[in-house]
């Protein structure tokens, strides 16, 4: 049985050792003491099929009949995009990208109660998306994951990457592990993992976007609103729990790191959203942030370095790593194992690695 290495304990790297366990050897590594703690952690848990561009929405496509076979992870929500007076061609841009139609205000209203008439001049709708319960995805693959024979070690960060006698040799500088194939799923590290394992990087960008939780306006019952999302990704918000969360949309790039949120970027971001609505802002109840990490081309990384075919790419999961995992996994899965990929050629080719050679 072939020895797979995976680096990375996020959705990227969960998702493939339970794909990979039935047929491989699987040991991942975990820099940090907890599973997901990195973006996988503080995700806005969503499933927007029309999300991303035409390779990523493949990808989205091909998940989606997985996650809606797993009870309880996809629940359906309604979406809202919404414009100010001034964004009419922006509105009609961000309406076609998403799939959403065009419906009055005062439907808009009749969702979203406290929607401010006077700067909400154009509304459009589309009930078919889903919230997606992160953990309950994240239990079902660590339980498959297990149920396979993955080992999944947490505490190990990385830190000497060396070949010896075709095979990889991983250590933190205490631990060794031995690998035939080595997967990196580092997410915002996932170029550093590769200069370290002596593979080119492949230009991967981690840009920031911040969160904030706060309580249901007006004490209003927020569960049945949509998702909202402001024109141009300026802000959006989504019921959570009974309470609302609300993104500034920040893209700040940013080097790999514990992410946090800046007072600043959230402070106008909130104001953003609140320009929207006729109910004030409260204090967030809590803030955090998370790293977006992309490619250049805004499409995942899958597949064998063209250079050197053991070190495997499962990278630049940019806003989509959850909406994409299950098709991210099954691809990594059978190219490593040598079985025909689900997917067409031109979207195989269109994540590979070898698309970065010039
Ligand atoms: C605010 C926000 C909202 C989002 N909303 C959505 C959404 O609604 N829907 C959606 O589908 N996606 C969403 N995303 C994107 C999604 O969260 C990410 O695409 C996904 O979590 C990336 O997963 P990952 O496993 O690649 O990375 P990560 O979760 O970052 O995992 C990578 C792991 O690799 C580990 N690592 C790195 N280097 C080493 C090393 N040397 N040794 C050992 N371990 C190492 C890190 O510690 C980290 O835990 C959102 C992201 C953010 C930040």
């Amino acid at each position: 049985m072939t020895d797979v290495l995976i680096i990375g304990g996020g959705i990227a790297g969960i998702s493939a050792a339970a794909a990979l366990s039935p047929h491989c050897d699987v040991t991942l590594l975990e820099a940090e003491d907890h599973l997901g703690y990195h973006a996988t952690g503080r995700s806005a848990a969503v499933f927007l099929q029309d999300y991303g561009n035409t390779v990523v929405r493949a990808l989205n496509m091909a998940s989606l009949p997985s996650l809606q076979a797993l009870t309880g992870v996809l629940s359906q929500k309604s979406f809202l995009l919404l414009g100010r007076p001034e964004e009419r061609d922006d509105f009609l841009r961000d309406a076609a990208a998403l799939g959403v139609s065009e419906t009055s205000v005062d439907t808009a209203r009749a969702m979203v109660p406290i929607l401010n008439p006077g700067t909400c001049a154009y509304a459009a709708v589309r009930h078919d998306i889903w919230d997606l319960d992160t953990d309950l995805l994240l239990q079902t693959f660590l339980r498959a994951a297990r149920d396979g024979g993955a080992i999944l070690r947490t505490g190990v960060r990385v830190k000497k990457v060396a070949r010896h006698k075709g095979r990889w040799q991983v250590s933190d500088g205490v631990r060794q592990f031995g690998a035939d194939v080595l997967i990196n799923a580092a997410g915002a590290w996932a170029d550093a993992v590769a200069i370290q394992s002596g593979v080119a990087p492949v230009g991967l960008q981690p840009l920031r976007r911040s969160m904030a939780r706060i309580a249901a306006p007006a004490g209003l019952d927020v569960n049945s609103w949509p998702m909202m999302d402001g024109v141009g990704d300026r802000w959006y918000a989504k019921p959570d729990a009974g309470a609302l969360l609300v993104s500034p949309g920040d893209a700040d790039p940013m080097p790999p790191q514990d992410a946090w949120a800046d007072d600043m970027v959230l402070a106008e971001g909130l104001a953003r959203y609140e320009e929207m609505v006729t109910t004030p802002v409260t204090r967030p109840l809590a803030s955090w942030a998370g790293l977006r990490t992309f490619a250049p081309d805004q499409a995942l990384v899958i597949g064998r370095d063209p250079t050197l075919p053991q070190f495997f790419w499962l990278a630049g999961q940019g806003g989509y790593g959850f909406q994409t995992c299950v098709a991210a996994a099954a691809l990594t899965a059978a190219l490593i194992t040598g079985h025909t990929p689900d997917l067409d050629a031109s979207c195989v080719a269109a994540v590979s690695p070898a698309r970065f050679v010039t």
